[in-house]
């Protein structure tokens, strides 16, 4: 029998969200994030176009995607750091920090594969509750130690969707050192529409300790490509760099996210779009009588405590998926109207049952 790292016997396998089908055929995936949209051609067509060279390797510095990022975010092309997947370049970011003894912080509950990526890399975890389904800053200030190495704090959280302030921001980031990194964790940033909830690039540019962690998965629909990225000082990306596997962004990828850069007006008509249904959706789950908290995200939780599973095994019956977090609640994507009607459908029979 091999012998296998014994942190590998602890840890939780990832839970992707799965699609469910109902008993008549219907299915709708609100479990993961996603875009409801279908990819838009002129992405579709740089992806056919970059697939003619899928006999040779990528471009592994993504020239091309970096120029275009540090261009659209007026920033250094030395400051962007790609990965497959922000989720991959916040394993990367462990990887920069990973000793033993280190410790890493952040809000719990929030991204799951952030206790998962500090076990791998095998620093340790320091959760700090959320207050509120809200980002607890002072709590997490005051769990800096001397070992302190990095802070996760995403902004807009998932699951809850809550958001941090800009002057609670500022507070927080006064009293972390300046040897500490802390990352901006903005997958869902372009559904943000609170004006007081600061964009974490207007904070990389003034501490050069913060950095900030993007995604084409969810507003520029990409998800399935894989491509994610993030800007910091240029140590920052430079580390981050280091610890790509070479080649991770294909050039499918990087076709695409470029395409999707060039496409952004569409890309972010769509988003409004998903935005007010992400308002219509909560207004209707509290005239239902749930208690939704307010969302900047294109996902809205409930608290359902002991009926978290039972709901999202209603919820599954009418072919709809949606997260659950067993004793606490469950996250529910924004879909497409059809999608969010059927989900408010099943979440009344739930309440009325
Ligand atoms: N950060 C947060 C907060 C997320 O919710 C997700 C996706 N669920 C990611 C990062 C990773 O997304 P991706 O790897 O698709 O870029």
């Amino acid at each position: 029998m091999p012998r296998f790292r014994a942190i590998l016997d602890t840890m939780p396998a990832y839970k992707a969200g799965k699609a469910v089908v109902s008993a008549d055929g219907r299915s709708h995936k609100l479990s993961s994030n996603e875009s409801p949209y279908d990819p838009l051609p002129s992405v579709l067509e740089a992806v056919a176009s970059a697939a003619t060279r899928m006999h040779r390797y990528p471009d592994p510095a993504a020239t091309e995607l970096t120029e275009a990022l540090a261009e659209r975010y007026d920033v250094p092309a030395e400051h962007v750091a790609l990965g497959a997947g922000s989720v991959t370049v916040a394993q990367q970011l462990f990887e920069t920090v990973g000793e033993p003894g280190a410790e890493v912080i952040y809000a719990w509950r929030s991204f799951e594969a952030y206790p998962l990526l500090a076990d791998l890399s095998g620093v340790t975890s320091v959760r700090v509750p959320l207050l509120d389904e809200t980002h607890h800053l002072d709590a997490m200030a005051d769990a800096i130690t001397p070992n302190t190495r990095m802070i996760f704090v995403c902004n807009p959280n998932n699951p809850t969707g809550t958001v941090v302030r800009s002057a609670e921001l500022t507070a927080f980031l006064d009293r972390v050192p300046e040897n500490v990194l802390v990352v901006l964790d903005e997958a869902y940033r372009e559904y943000v529409r609170d004006a007081d909830v600061v964009d974490g690039l207007s904070v990389y540019r003034e501490r050069p300790n913060v950095a900030v962690l993007r995604t084409f998965s969810k507003a520029y629909g990409l998800a399935g490509l894989r491509v994610g990225y993030l800007i910091g000082a240029e140590p920052v990306a430079a580390a981050v760099r280091k610890t790509m596997v070479p080649f991770a962004v294909n050039h499918l990828a990087q076709a695409a996210a470029v395409a999707s850069l060039a496409a952004e007006d569409e890309l972010l008509e769509r988003v409004d779009a998903v935005v007010k249904e992400r308002d219509r959706v909560r207004e209707t789950l509290i005239a239902q009588g749930w208690t939704v908290p307010v969302t900047e995200a294109n996902f809205v939780w409930i608290r359902l405590g002991e009926r978290t599973l039972d709901f999202a095994g209603a919820c599954a019956a009418e072919g709809v998926a949606v997260r659950p977090f067993a004793g606490e609640g469950a996250r529910v994507s924004i879909g497409d109207p059809e999608a969010n009607d059927t989900f408010l459908a099943a979440a009344a029979a739930f309440r009325n049952a």
